[in-house]
């Protein structure tokens, strides 16, 4: 490789390794494993060495990737007091003897490590103050991180406050750091409940402990039970002159403390330790990828020092996922609930991690592209923290010479729709989001879910119902009858009985969980519920121009010709008719939701004429503001709303009570929908001109 090669090619790896970091700290959605990310920049840091000069301070080599999100962050952000480095990792023991040498030059007594296991998690910082908890800080970038203190406090493991006891008393302010993890029992509940809501699925326990860490509801957090170990105490407690007796200290305060540790005297020891865990941590309850080394002494840790990136007193061993070679005999492609294609090996039996594995994912068309995978291929297969084992590479030098490259498909194979591939994607997704089959079974499982209508039921249900072709779409739940469910298989009376009243009992979950449950593109809970109080009710939303959508600061025009064009599709419109003809109230119903405002407080209302809603539209929105609405012109009015077509005498009769009369535009200012004209208590006897 020449020079100007040699720049290409880090420019490459450059751009892919921090493209990787991206999706691994921010989108928390990595498409590679640690060991193919590992081999990137592996290759990176060797070319960088042969020519320094093109590194670059940008290099990935020389920073930490970052878990914040450059836009759209919802945290405050805090310097860390000490940058939050990462650890040097190697996977060879070799590697691990050549770390233990270069320690030994600088040392002249016999060095003792402590070897932890390294939990794969998220890391996470805490700051102590008077022995309360003070902030939690994320990794970040190394320099300065997310505060998700209240996040935090709600994962049980982390103490609010110290036990003052222990050989030592705690400092007045300090900091420790670990790691945020996700048990394996957590991680399958969390991931069975978001397949039941058609949501896309966490590859492992590492992501899905980072996704919650950053989730805007501490009680969402506490759900999904996150737990917590400790193991780096920065505190200036004097007497405390090695890592384990901090780690011990710690203990003692109440902090969580990783139990799978040992204190090792010698090579042999560590190597009996990496042993004895690569075999026993596939029986912990939680996901695990290496074992730690620190050096013991906090002088000859001070004495070795650190790199811009690593301290030099420290490196990661890891684990190998497991792998196998097997024969890739075909290849399925599958339909996901949200369109988006997953390519599926079909493998030759083998055995892997106790488990038989027949099938493996193939990730995406670019990763089957660059790894060459063909037909008849001895593929490696790999099983990590993940559900489904994936095809990670291919033994080239066993290739059959029939070994068929093969072509990924052009059509969706549920619906035969063209598919498509948005830009930076790098997964196929079937377009045809209303008909393809697959899909509307997604539809109908998000319609019935927990937060949408929450009607009982669950992905097995649907299957069946849909199949039997006796639920076409989320309307027609409404029209089920008894003798209808009697061809469902373990089915009983007593189910159709469940089924059919939690049927009945959604047609009351609020507006906003209907809006919600419609699964429009973009419109998630946050979005149905600034619709659902804004427009009050589906008619509304469905003759709101694109300019009225967009009003609102969080929805852009993405969400609004989104739900333009749900509204525009026939298939839709006859969905509508059906919800409706069942009898849902398709809008907001006042008894039960809370007010926008209480900027009518104390105020009744006349309404008459014709309005550009209905009048049970501006009705609602009266009330909505805590205002009342009464049938009559009477000396308690405060306010006729009058629309066109008013009256004359009603108007009169107003006027000459010395009632406020105001048109729509002046209502919808005052209750802060439309920037006020100015006009409206100027003249308190103003009139409307008819
Ligand atoms: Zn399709």
């Amino acid at each position: 490789m020449n020079r100007s090669q040699a720049a290409a090619r880090i420019r490459e790896l450059k751009d892919a390794i921090n493209e990787h970091n991206r999706k691994y700290y921010v989108l928390n959605t990595p498409d590679i494993s640690d060991f193919e990310f590992d081999l990137l920049l592996q290759e990176l840091t060797v070319l960088e060495k042969k020519y320094p000069d093109l590194a670059g301070d940008d290099s990935p080599t020389r920073h930490v990737g970052s878990d914040i999100a450059p836009e759209n962050n919802a945290f405050l952000q805090f310097p860390h007091r000490y940058p939050m480095l990462s650890l040097s990792n190697t996977y060879n023991k070799e590697e691990l003897l050549d770390f233990h040498n270069r320690i030994s030059k600088v040392s002249d007594q016999p060095v003792e490590y402590v070897c932890e296991l390294k939990l794969d998690g998220t890391a996470i910082c805490l700051t102590y103050k008077d022995g309360r908890l003070f902030r939690a800080l994320t990794r970040g970038d190394g320099t300065i991180g997310d505060d998700v203190t209240r996040n935090v406090l709600r994962i049980k493991s982390i103490p609010e406050r110290l036990t003052p006891a222990g050989d030592f008393p705690y400092p007045p302010e300090f900091e420790i750091r670990g790691e945020i993890v996700m048990p394996f029992i957590s991680f399958g509940e969390l991931n069975s409940a978001k397949e039941k809501n058609g949501e896309p699925l966490f590859a492992n326990p590492r992501n899905a402990a980072a996704g919650t860490l950053k989730l805007l509801s501490a009680d969402e957090v506490e759900r999904r039970g996150l737990d917590c170990y400790l193991y780096h105490l920065i505190a200036d407690v004097p007497g405390i002159k090695t890592h384990w007796q901090a780690l011990e200290t710690a203990s003692q305060w109440g902090f969580p403390v990783s139990q799978y540790r040992r204190l090792c005297r010698n090579v042999e020891e560590i190597m009996e330790f990496l042993e004895y865990w690569d075999k026993a941590r596939a029986d912990l309850p939680i996901a695990t990828d290496g074992v730690v080394v620190k050096v013991n002494s906090f002088s000859l840790q001070k004495t070795l020092g650190m790199t811009a990136k690593s301290p030099r007193w420290a490196t990661a061993y890891k684990f190998k996922a497991e792998q196998a070679a097997t024969r890739l005999l075909s290849v399925d492609f599958q339909v996901g609930r949200t369109g988006a294609i997953t390519p599926v090996a079909n493998l030759e039996p083998v055995l892997l991690s106790g488990t038989t594995v027949k099938r493996a994912s193939l990730h995406n068309a670019d990763q089957i592209a660059l790894h060459d995978i063909r037909l008849g291929d001895m593929v490696y297969v790999e099983k990590g923290g993940e559900i489904i084992p994936k095809v990670i590479g291919v033994e080239l030098s066993s290739r059959p010479g029939n070994a068929q490259p093969f072509h990924y498909i052009t059509h969706c194979p549920e619906c035969g729709s063209l598919l498509e591939r948005d830009p930076g994607e790098a997964k196929h997704f079937c377009p045809n989001r209303w008909e393809c089959p697959p899909q509307i079974k997604g539809r109908i499982e998000h319609f019935m879910s927990r937060k949408a209508m929450n009607i009982l039921g669950g992905e097995a249900l649907v299957e069946q119902l849909y199949d039997k072709q006796i639920v076409k779409d989320p309307a027609d739940l409404y029209y089920l009858e008894p003798p209808m469910l009697e061809a469902l298989e373990n089915w009983g009376d007593k189910s159709t009985q469940n089924l059919l009243s939690s049927i009945e009992a959604s047609k009351k979950v609020p507006f906003h969980r209907f809006l919600f449950a419609l699964g429009i593109p973009f419109v998630g809970e946050t979005t149905a519920k600034y619709l659902a109080s804004h427009f009050g009710s589906l008619q509304a939303l469905k003759d709101a121009p694109i300019e009225d959508l967009t009003e609102a600061p969080e929805i852009g025009i993405k969400i609004a010709s989104s739900i333009r064009d749900f509204f525009e599709n026939p298939v839709i419109g006859i969905m509508l008719d059906k919800l409706k003809d069942a009898g849902l109230p398709l809008r907001q119903d006042v008894t039960e939701k809370e007010l926008m405002s209480e900027s009518l407080q104390g105020l009744q209302f006349v309404i008459s004429g014709t309005f550009s809603r209905s009048r049970e539209d501006m009705k609602n929105l009266v009330q909505l503001h805590g205002g009342k609405v009464l049938s009559g012109v009477s000396a308690h009015v405060d306010y006729l709303l009058s629309g066109d077509k008013t009256g004359p005498s009603k108007l009169q009769k107003a006027s000459a009570m010395g009632i406020r009369i105001i048109g729509e535009k002046d209502f919808l200012a005052l209750i802060g929908e439309l920037p006020s004209e100015g006009t409206l208590f100027e003249n308190e006897n103003k009139t409307t001109s008819f």
